[in-house]
């Protein structure tokens, strides 16, 4: 069926995308802004990177599309765009150690990075780790200004930024970089049935699992956070 080669042929390209090299001295941004145990478990098992899922197909959809856009736009609309495909790296000193920073914001223009997020829903306020993403673009690229632009049905959001951001910032996120970063992350985890690390919500504590209905809502919110995979 055609639908079936599509979604191969998506598989295809999410590995072709985010596959590198996991290595104690180089770290990659979208590593660093979520679990650090799920990206080794990633190594070992890269048949669970990726769910079978149209929303998160959706997700990647949007993230390619737009940036085709500013591309192909480029004279008319973007004349300071820089790049929508590179791959940028800092080396930063963390106690002692010298760490690669590895990065792929979604747009560079010449004053900014823009990060390109798709959500279910409208946020009032941007989500943590995707300012974390967004404050580490912009290390990267030396740029003072960051803007978020979330696109969901139901409505667009821009959030900007504008300040420096320094090697202690990125110190910080590498020092308390744990398994998981957020205690919400094991509930949408591939790995969750057999991470020693997974963390139960609260009112779930001792039941054994999830329910099957449980499974169902997870499947549609990973979107929100399907930007981890960046
Ligand atoms: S279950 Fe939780 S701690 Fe384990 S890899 Fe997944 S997110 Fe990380």
């Amino acid at each position: 069926m055609a639908i079936e080669r599509i979604f191969r042929a998506y598989l295809d390209f999410m590995n072709e995308k985010y596959k590198h090299e996991h290595l104690p001295d180089k770290v990659h941004v979208h590593d660093l802004v979520r679990c650090k145990h799920k990206s080794e478990l990633e190594v070992l098992f890269p048949e669970g990177s990726y769910k079978l899922s149209p929303v998160l197909f959706l997700g990647e959809a949007v993230d390619e599309f737009v940036k085709n856009l500013v591309t192909n736009y480029k004279e008319k609309l973007f004349p300071d765009l820089v790049s929508t495909t590179s791959e940028i790296e800092k080396k930063v000193n963390a106690n002692g150690v010298e760490i690669t920073i590895i990065g792929r914001p979604d747009i560079i223009i010449n004053d900014s990075v823009i990060e390109v997020k798709y959500s279910r829903t409208p946020e009032d306020k941007p989500l943590e780790h995707h300012i974390a993403q967004l404050k580490l673009y912009m290390y990267l690229t030396d740029k003072r200004k960051g803007i978020l632009v979330y696109f969901t049905p139901h409505g667009l959001r821009e959030f900007i930024f504008e300040e420096e951001i320094g090697e202690d910032y990125v110190i910080e996120l590498i020092n308390n970089w744990k398994s998981p970063r957020y205690e919400w992350e094991c509930q949408y985890c591939n790995y969750r049935e057999i991470c020693p690390y997974r963390i139960y919500p609260a009112e779930k504590k001792g039941t054994g699992d999830i329910s099957e209905k449980e499974e169902k809502k997870e499947e549609v919110k990973e979107i929100e956070i399907k930007n981890n995979a960046k």
